[in-house]
């Protein structure tokens, strides 16, 4: 596979893959950190909701103990001049003691007060018309009940009535004890947490009225949450599944905050505190933001470098690919001149020059060895006559038919060598072959040039005819040199020349 693919294709395909987990690396590290921030910010706001539900418990439960203690009192010691003055005394103390307590007041069955924590006892109020004050009259339960928040009428101040049912000996109506809390104390406790700029918490009844709400706004105390995301699904749920966390949109803001809800121990109400979900995000966003611009410079510089490296590679390659074609060329062409320089242009023979080395090869080799060396000298007859009568590029066409037929009809093991050895001269040495054998050959190629009937009106055998010298020496070292098997074969063309021409003669063994 590797071997397949050039290395620029490997190398893009490097930079590619760096680039590639570089973003997706970041990618995955982005989304991490947006689930973290996510959960922190669910750890964050069920914590703030945990302390708001304790002390909102722990508020109401101290003035619900000084209010036991008033309806105790009263059902027991009756409703004296003496038992009353003291009582106020007891609940001016129990006002003095708790912050979040503004009034402790008791009313009589038709909503007159008996007694309170102030200095003096104004008479001119009658609270039977508040939501407590029905509630109790129409109730026989002796537990704590927390109304909805209203304006004091003593004071002026949002207040949250916690009230308890005073009963007469005989179990009717007597009355109801009364504390009031102070809306303020809570505030004061709720500016304390930091849940961001659009973050908000809420103490919302079970029957779906907002007691209060930070950021505060005095307009949306007493309220009903009845219509809004949270109250609807914490209303749904029951037992220990009211304690969670959900997004909501709100229907004041239009914000979509995490809610972590959760109810009071003892009282029928719950909390909530809420964080801005893109209030969250919004840091994740920068930090993400700041991140991607870094990767995306660090992937464009990687990119932009690899893509270089890239072209540098192929740069490279072409060039050595060049180089490669360069020596090739240089080497068929010396193959050529070599080829050239070794052949015969009219005839494709051998030239001389073949000739002379690779006789002087084999005779070594002969010498050595031991061996024989046959040569046979070719010369065509009545040769100048063909050129006079039929030109001279005729007598080429000669030459290169013969030519052709002779290296048709030669050997050709390893050592055997047809050459144009002059004019119109052809040499063929025939290693390790004896006088008859290097003959027959003579005289084949003899025979078939006659049959190819050239016409020759100058020779007297009417066609072109050839006349050939056969030598063959067992060359032993200093008695014989390479020059002696050529002369010898030259001797014996002479002689077939002499003889009438168009034959074969073999030299003599001397
Ligand atoms: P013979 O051999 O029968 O005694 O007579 P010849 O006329 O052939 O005599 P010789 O062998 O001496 O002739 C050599 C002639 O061959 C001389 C020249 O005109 C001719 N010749 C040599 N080389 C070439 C060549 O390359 N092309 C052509 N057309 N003729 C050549
Ligand atoms: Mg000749
Ligand atoms: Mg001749």
């Amino acid at each position: 596979m590797f071997k397949r693919y050039s290395i620029t294709f490997w190398a893009t395909v490097f930079v590619g893959v760096v680039c590639l987990s570089l973003v997706g690396v970041d990618v995955w590290r982005s989304l991490n950190a947006r689930s973290e921030q996510l959960q922190e910010m669910e750890r964050l706001a069920a914590n703030v909701a945990r302390a708001m539900a304790q002390q909102a418990d722990d508020t109401i439960k101290a003035a619900d103990t000084a209010l036991a203690d008033v309806v105790e009192r009263i059902e027991t010691d009756g409703q004296g001049a003496t038992p009353l003055a003291r009582l106020r005394k007891q609940m001016q103390w129990h006002v003095a003691n708790l912050p979040q307590l503004v009034g402790l007041f008791v009313y009589d069955q038709d909503g007159r007060w008996i007694v309170n924590s102030r200095a003096v006892l104004d008479q001119t109020y009658n609270n039977s018309d508040r939501e407590y004050f029905i509630y109790h009259r129409t109730h026989t339960d002796r537990g704590p009940h927390v109304g909805e928040p209203v304006i004091s009428r003593s004071s002026g101040k949002w207040i949250i009535p916690v009230s308890r049912r005073i009963d007469r000996p005989d179990g009717s109506f007597g009355g109801v004890a009364l504390a009031t809390l102070d809306v303020e104390y809570f505030r004061r406790f709720y500016q304390g947490f930091d849940l961001g700029a659009r973050g908000a918490v809420v103490l919302v009844s079970n029957g779906g009225v907002l007691m209060l709400r930070q950021p505060y706004d005095s307009e949306r105390v007493g309220g009903s949450m009845r219509d809004t995301e949270l109250f609807l699904h914490y209303a749904r749920q029951a037992g220990a599944a009211r304690t969670g966390s959900a997004f909501f949109r709100s229907s004041h803001d239009d914000e979509v905050r995490l809610n972590a809800f959760r109810p009071l121990e003892h009282y029928p109400l719950f909390v909530s505190a809420a964080l801005s979900r893109e209030e969250m995000l919004e840091r994740w966003r920068r930090d993400t933001f700041m991140r991607s611009i870094g990767v995306v410079v660090l992937a464009a510089l990687i990119g932009f470098f690899g893509k270089r490296l890239v072209n540098q590679i192929r740069l490279r390659e072409q060039a050595e690919k060049q180089l490669r074609e360069a020596r090739d060329a240089l080497e068929s062409a010396n193959r050529t001149l070599e080829r050239q320089a070794m052949q015969d242009g009219l005839t494709g023979l051998a030239n001389r020059r073949q000739f002379d080395v690779t006789l002087g090869n084999e005779f070594s080799r002969a010498t050595r060895g031991g061996g024989t060396l046959a040569f046979i000298m070719i010369d065509v007859d009545y040769f100048k006559q063909y050129n006079d009568l039929y030109g001279h590029s005729a007598g080429d066409e000669v030459l290169r038919a013969v030519s052709k037929l002779i290296r048709a009809l030669t050997p050709r093991r390893p050592g055997d060598l047809t050459a144009r050895y002059g004019g119109e001269e052809i040499g063929i040495l025939l290693p390790s072959t004896d006088a008859s054998g290097a003959w027959a050959v003579a005289e084949r190629i003899r025979e078939a040039v006659e049959h190819l009937q050239l016409p020759h009106d100058g020779s007297p055998f009417g066609q072109v005819t050839l006349s050939a010298g056969v030598a063959m020496l067992a060359p032993r070292r200093g008695e014989h040199l390479a020059g002696m098997l050529v002369e010898a074969a030259d001797k014996a063309l002479y002689q077939a020349k002499s003889q009438g021409r168009n034959r074969v003669c073999i030299a003599d063994s001397q």
